[in-house]
C-alpha cells in the first residue's frame, strides 16, 4: 500500500517536473536541443545527404591579402568608394542577377563627396545592386532614431497564433550615405542573432523597427532571384509559414526568425579575392575570361580575420559573416530553411515515445530483452531525426522525447520491481501458510523445528514445544456441523496467536492439532503458558453459524529442547506422548 502511495507520488512529481517546465529548465533543456542540432548538422553537411550549394552565388571576399593590396596600391583603407563603383560597373558588364553589398557604406569624413557619388551614381543606374543597413537599441539623446522610408518596408498580415514578429524590436538605426538611400530601394538589414552560447544559428526575416517590418538583407535579394523583387505584401499561414507565392514558403521560429541549413564546411561558395578583381578593373590583367558573374548573385563581404566579421556557427568554429549571408540566400532560394517541429508534434512525440518504453518493460518479460528494444528504439529515433533533417528539413526535438523515454523506462522498472517483490511475498505466504487458520503450515513447522534445534545447539538456548488437539471435535462436527468446526477452528487459532508472544511460532500440526514453539522458554515457562491457554480457550464462547455458540476445550503437550532430546523427532514425540496423557487424564489440562 505505502509502496504504491510512493509509486504514484514518484510519477507525479516526474511528471511535473518535465511538464512544468520553468524558464531556466525550458532553456537549459533548449540548449541541449541546440547542441543535438548542431551535431546533426555537422554530420549531416559532412556526409553524403548534404545538400548541394547554389553554384551561381559567388563571394567578393575582402580577405586579408587584399586588405593588404588595397593599402599598399591607395595607401589608405577602407577601399575608395569610386574604387568600388568601379568594380560594379565592371561587374555589370557580364549581366549579374544582383549584387550585394554586406558592408555599410556610413558617412565618413574620409570619403571624399566625388568618391560617395560615384558610388550613388552605381545606385541610380543599376536597380539590382544591393546594400545594408544596421539596426540597433542605441539610446536617442545618443543619435537621433531616424525615420525610414517607407519604401524600404515590407507589409505582414501575420495569421499565426504563433509567431511573435515584435519579438525583437530595434529602437535605432545607423543610416548610410543620403544618396544611396535616395537613389535605391535596395536596401536590407543585416543584423544577425546569436544564442546564448554565441552560436549563429537563427537569421531574422524581418526587423521591427518603428512599428515597421524591414526585411533582412538577404531575405530582399533572394526575393529579387526569385522574381518577387516588387511585392510588398506578405502573409504568415496559421501553420507560422510566411507565403511567397504558390510555391514558395519561409517556414518561421516562434520569435520570427528563420533557422539556417547549412551547407557545411566542405561546401564553401565561390569565393573571389577582392584584389584579383581590382586587378584586372585596374586593367593590369584585362583577363575578362577569368570571371564569370552572368546571372550570378554576387555578394560583397569581409573574410578577413583582421576585420573581425566572423561568427561560431554549427558547422565550423568560424565562419566570415558574407559566407552567413549567402548561405541565408541560398536557403531562402533553394527552400531549405530549417522547420521546427510544431508544439503538438513534439508533444505526439514524447506520448509515443513513453509509452512505447512503458509498454515494452511491461509485456516483455526479460529486463536484457526489454531493454535492448528500448535503446535500439531510442537509436533509431535518432537516426529518424537525421533522416527527416537530411531529406525534409525538419527538425523534430531530440532531448525532450529522450527525456521522456527515459522517464518511462524508470517508471516501469520501478513498477516492475514492485509488482515482483509483491508477488514474491504472495507466493511466500501462500508457501508456509495455513489457508484455514492463517497458521504456519506443516512445512514450516518441520523447517522452524530444525532451525531451533542447531540454534540451541550452537548457543545452548533452550526451547519448547506444545501440542494440542481439541477435545471431542468429532463429537463436536457430529453435533453442529462441519461449518460450526471450521469457525471453531480458526478462533482457537486466532486466540492462541493473540495470546503467545509475538517470537512464538504457532502452526497447524494437522486436522484439529496446532503446535506452538517457545524460543528461548524453558519447560515451566512453556508449561505456565500451555496452563494459560487451556483457561483462555476453556472461557471462551465460541460463535458457530446461525449465531449460535459453543464451548471447546483443549489438551495440551509440552516438551522442552534438551531435557526431553535434541532432534526435532524426539521433541515432538515427547509432547505427543503427554498430549495423549492428557487426554487420558481427562482432557482440558495440560501435561
Ligand atoms: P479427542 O478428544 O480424543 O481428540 O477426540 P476427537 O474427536 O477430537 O478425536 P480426534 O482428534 O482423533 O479426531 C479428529 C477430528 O477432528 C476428525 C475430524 O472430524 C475433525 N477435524 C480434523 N480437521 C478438521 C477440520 O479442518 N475441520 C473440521 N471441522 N474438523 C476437523
Ligand atoms: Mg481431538
Ligand atoms: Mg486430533
Amino acid at each position: 500500500m505505502l509502496k504504491k502511495f510512493i509509486f504514484w507520488i514518484f510519477i507525479i512529481v516526474l511528471f511535473l517536473f518535465l511538464g512544468l517546465k520553468d524558464e531556466y529548465s525550458e532553456s537549459f533543456f533548449e540548449s541541449m536541443e541546440n547542441k543535438t542540432f548542431d551535431i546533426r548538422q555537422s554530420v549531416l553537411s559532412s556526409s553524403r545527404f548534404a545538400k548541394p550549394h547554389n553554384k551561381d552565388i559567388v563571394i567578393i571576399a575582402i580577405d586579408d591579402a587584399s586588405y593588404e593590396y588595397v593599402l599598399d596600391k591607395y595607401g589608405e583603407w577602407p577601399l575608395r568608394r569610386d574604387i568600388y563603383a568601379k568594380i560594379t560597373r565592371y561587374i555589370e558588364q557580364q549581366k549579374p542577377k544582383s549584387i550585394a553589398y554586406d558592408l555599410m557604406f556610413v558617412k565618413s569624413m574620409r570619403s571624399t563627396p566625388q568618391a560617395d557619388n560615384a558610388l550613388v551614381q552605381v545606385f541610380k543606374d543599376f536597380d539590382n545592386v544591393y546594400t545594408a543597413i544596421n539596426l540597433d537599441y542605441q539610446e536617442e539623446n545618443l543619435r537621433d532614431a531616424v525615420e525610414l522610408d517607407d519604401k524600404f518596408a515590407i507589409n505582414i498580415r501575420n495569421n499565426s497564433k504563433n509567431i511573435d514578429l515584435d519579438y525583437f524590436e530595434y529602437s535605432n538605426c545607423r543610416v548610410i550615405l543620403d544618396g544611396i538611400m535616395n537613389a535605391t530601394n535596395n536596401i536590407g538589414v543585416i543584423n544577425v542573432l546569436r544564442g546564448n552560447d554565441g552560436i549563429l544559428r537563427q537569421m531574422p526575416l524581418v526587423y521591427k523597427y518603428k512599428g515597421k517590418y524591414y526585411p533582412q538583407l538577404g531575405f530582399k535579394v533572394a526575393l529579387d532571384a526569385l522574381g518577387l523583387k516588387d511585392k510588398k505584401d506578405f502573409v504568415i499561414d496559421k501553420r507560422g509559414d510566411l507565403i511567397l507565392d504558390d510555391t514558395h514558403k519561409i517556414p518561421l521560429s516562434p520569435d520570427g526568425t528563420t533557422v539556417l541549413n547549412w551547407y557545411g564546411p566542405g561546401q564553401t561558395f565561390t569565393n573571389i579575392p577582392l584584389h584579383e578583381l581590382i586587378n584586372a578593373v585596374e586593367g593590369n590583367k584585362t583577363d575578362n575570361k577569368k570571371f564569370n558573374f552572368h546571372n550570378k548573385i554576387v555578394y560583397f563581404g569581409a573574410t578577413a580575420s583582421s576585420l573581425f566579421d566572423i561568427k561560431t556557427v554549427p558547422v565550423d568554429k568560424v565562419y566570415p559573416g558574407v559566407e552567413v549571408q549567402t548561405t541565408y540566400v541560398n536557403n531562402l532560394t533553394d527552400g531549405t530553411l530549417i522547420k521546427r517541429a510544431t508544439k503538438p508534434i513534439k508533444i505526439i512525440i514524447d506520448i509515443i515515445l513513453v509509452l512505447l518504453t512503458i509498454s515494452v518493460l511491461l509485456f516483455i518479460g526479460s529486463m536484457t530483452v526489454a531493454t535492448s528494444i528500448i535503446i535500439a528504439t531510442v537509436i533509431g529515433y535518432i537516426a529518424l531525426t537525421y533522416f527527416v533533417m537530411a531529406k525534409f528539413n525538419l527538425w523534430l526535438p531530440l532531448i525532450s522525447p529522450i527525456l521522456y523515454a527515459l522517464s518511462g523506462y524508470i517508471i516501469a522498472v520501478i513498477y516492475k520491481y514492485l509488482t515482483k517483490s509483491r508477488d514474491f511475498d504472495k507466493q511466500y505466504k501462500l508457501a508456509t501458510t495455513d489457508g484455514l487458520t492463517d497458521l504456519y503450515n506443516h512445512r514450516y513447522f518441520q523447517e522452524q523445528m530444525l532451525m531451533q534445534c542447531q540454534n540451541a545447539e550452537r548457543y545452548e538456548n533452550v526451547f519448547s514445544l506444545i501440542i494440542l488437539d481439541i477435545d471431542f471435535f468429532k463429537k463436536f462436527n457430529d453435533n453442529f456441523g462441519h461449518q460450526s468446526g471450521d469457525a471453531v477452528l480458526r478462533q482457537v487459532s486466532s486466540i492462541l496467536k493473540k495470546n503467545v508472544r509475538s517470537t512464538d511460532i504457532v502452526c497447524r500440526y494437522g486436522g484439529e492439532e496446532i503446535s506452538i514453539i517457545l524460543p528461548n522458554s524453558n519447560n515451566d515457562e512453556a508449561i505456565n503458558t500451555a496452563q494459560k491457554l487451556c483457561n483462555i480457550v476453556a472461557e471462551n464462547k465460541f460463535k458457530l453459524s446461525n449465531n449460535r455458540e459453543s464451548n471447546v476445550t483443549i489438551s495440551l503437550g509440552v516438551s522442552t529442547y534438551k531435557a526431553d532430546g535434541t532432534t526435532p523427532a524426539e521433541i515432538i514425540e515427547a509432547a505427543d506422548k503427554r498430549l495423549y496423557n492428557a487426554k487420558n487424564n481427562g482432557r482440558n489440562r495440560v501435561n
